[in-house]
């Protein structure tokens, strides 16, 4: 970005603005976000002589006619047109609208979609941020420079007037349905190759994206077609081909090929990369950006979803926001994974852990979203925040309506056994350096070795156990619930083994 670019801007624009969070306290306005509804981002291709290139339109109130504090209505729209420009761009283009705005001084774009959250600091609106029509002009100047090639006019619209939004946002909805239903049908085995894509490396260092035709984008905003496109006229851009190289196991979804690009591009931090799977130590990474995060339930071995705008506690007793700390940031963490809404679409939906069969909470507005995708026979069978708002009334559901999760449980005396033991294990335990190559089993005794289901409360972040080096290491867990999957917990028979050697 050259200096004299942004002279006229009254706020500075650049990278080092991309991971600023603006507080409530310090916001002017806030565009879109959890209190309004239909707020969304489109990016169209037009024809040449569509548009009037850098033209900003504003429709509605601008910044400066907005009550300090209060939350607005926004709708974007950004109209490209270029010898290069073809639909396909549409869905890449529109996900950097995101970085573009983050470089604004002052300036918070979450999320995408129909989802957007954006805020302006009140340093900046003093500074003479006040009004959308420069930050318009920020968003030209940024997509004509980056995609020099590509876009040769760009013209953009704000809409702030909650009417004017309406009808825009059903189209926009739209509009997104119908890039998505573009990849249903076609499989990961018949595209000679998948995609990838680090754009949210900004924010979340070890994050790759693998983008194949049967599991989207965790943002949701990017599927292979859009990826494919995005990798071609800008190869040197975040969006790049995955050679599928050899298909390590079918049913996790594991590819030598993702595995040596993702361990490439998250600089050592990412080793493996399982696909299909929640259950794994190799999940697939998750930025912070996710639609909804599924997390596991050990309390009845089953599948949870958990969209963004669900308010309130999940049935495990978290909030989204509370499990989204702990599995975004880019790792990769056994039992939550992030992932995009259209994935419960796909035929490899979890499909290594018994897909819908396993899965037994969603809120009610997304069962009634992906109600398409449920298997009808499953569809009373899972649960919701209605019938089920906690572990126990959920316990009950789930045996009163059959649901095929109970194939996955043991006798319940069994069960208590067993997290006795587990318990007692736990109190001080070592972990084998090379512990996450262990298979996933039921809790089991081999050997020395008791190999048992671990879940929520200790979640070990990328590479933390395969960077320790040689030796063992203890590790004490502290009011921990003990559930493990995925790790084997070796006891230590000191003395025993000691005397054994002698
Ligand atoms: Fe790219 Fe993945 Fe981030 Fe979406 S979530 S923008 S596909 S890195
Ligand atoms: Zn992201």
């Amino acid at each position: 970005m050259s200096k004299g670019m942004w002279d006229d801007i009254p706020v500075d624009v650049g990278l080092v603005y991309e991971g600023e969070r603006i507080r409530k306290k310090q916001m002017q306005v806030e565009l879109g976000g959890p209190k309004i509804t239909e707020k969304f981002e489109l990016v169209q291709a037009r024809e040449m002589d569509e548009i009037e290139d850098g033209k900003v339109i504003v429709v509605g109130p601008d910044i400066s006619d907005m009550k300090v504090g209060e939350s607005y209505p926004l709708g974007i729209i950004v109209e490209v047109a270029g010898g290069m420009v073809e639909k396909d761009l549409e869905a890449v283009l529109e996900r950097r609208i995101h970085e573009f705005m983050n470089y604004i001084e002052g300036f918070m774009h979450l999320n995408q979609r129909y989802d957007i959250w954006c805020r302006l600091s009140q340093g900046s609106f003093k500074k003479g941020l006040n009004s959308l029509k420069i930050i318009g002009t920020v968003l030209t100047r940024l997509y004509k420079s980056e995609f020099t090639n590509v876009i040769e006019k760009i013209q953009v619209t704000f809409y702030t007037d909650a009417e004017k939004i309406k009808p825009l946002y059903e189209k926009a909805r739209e509009i997104y349905n119908a890039r998505d239903a573009r990849a249903r049908g076609l499989t990961d085995e018949e595209v000679p190759e998948f995609y990838g894509c680090t754009l949210c490396q900004s924010f979340a260092p070890s994050h790759v994206c693998t983008v194949t035709p049967q599991r989207i984008s965790l943002c949701g905003a990017i599927n292979w077609f859009d990826a494919r496109a995005a990798a071609k006229v800008d190869p040197k851009g975040p969006n790049f081909k995955i050679e599928k190289g050899e298909l390590l196991d079918p049913v996790k979804g594991e590819y030598s090929g993702i595995n040596e690009i993702t361990k490439k591009k998250s600089l050592g931090e990412v080793e493996r990369v399982h696909l299909y799977t929640i259950l794994s130590p190799y999940n697939h990474t998750s930025c912070g950006c996710f639609e909804a995060i599924a997390f596991y339930i050990p309390e009845v071995e089953g599948i949870g979803i958990v969209d963004r705008n669900f308010k309130g506690n999940t049935v495990n007793g978290l909030p989204f926001s509370t499990m989204a700390n702990s599995t975004g940031g880019g790792r990769q963490t056994v039992g939550f994974v992030g992932m995009a809404i259209e994935y419960m679409r796909s035929p490899k939906f979890f499909s290594a852990d018994g897909g819908w069969k396993r899965v037994v909470w969603l809120p009610a507005n997304v069962k009634e979203n992906v109600k398409d995708a449920i298997p009808t026979e499953l569809y009373d069978k899972i649960a919701t925040e209605q019938e089920a708002p906690d572990l126990a009334s959920l316990k009950e559901f789930l045996k009163e309506a059959d649901h095929p999760v109970k194939e996955y449980w043991t006798e319940e005396e069994e069960e208590e056994e067993e997290e006795e033991e587990a318990e007692a294990a736990a109190q001080m335990m070592q972990i084998p350096t090379q512990m996450p190559q262990m298979q996933m089993g039921a809790p089991q005794m081999v050997g020395g070795m008791i190999q048992l289901p671990m879940f929520g409360a200790v979640q070990f972040p990328a590479g933390a156990i395969g960077g320790l080096g040689g030796g063992q290491w203890k590790i004490i867990l502290k009011n921990a619930k003990i559930y493990a999957e995925e790790m084997i917990i070796k006891r230590v028979e000191k003395p025993k083994k000691k005397q054994k050697k002698k």
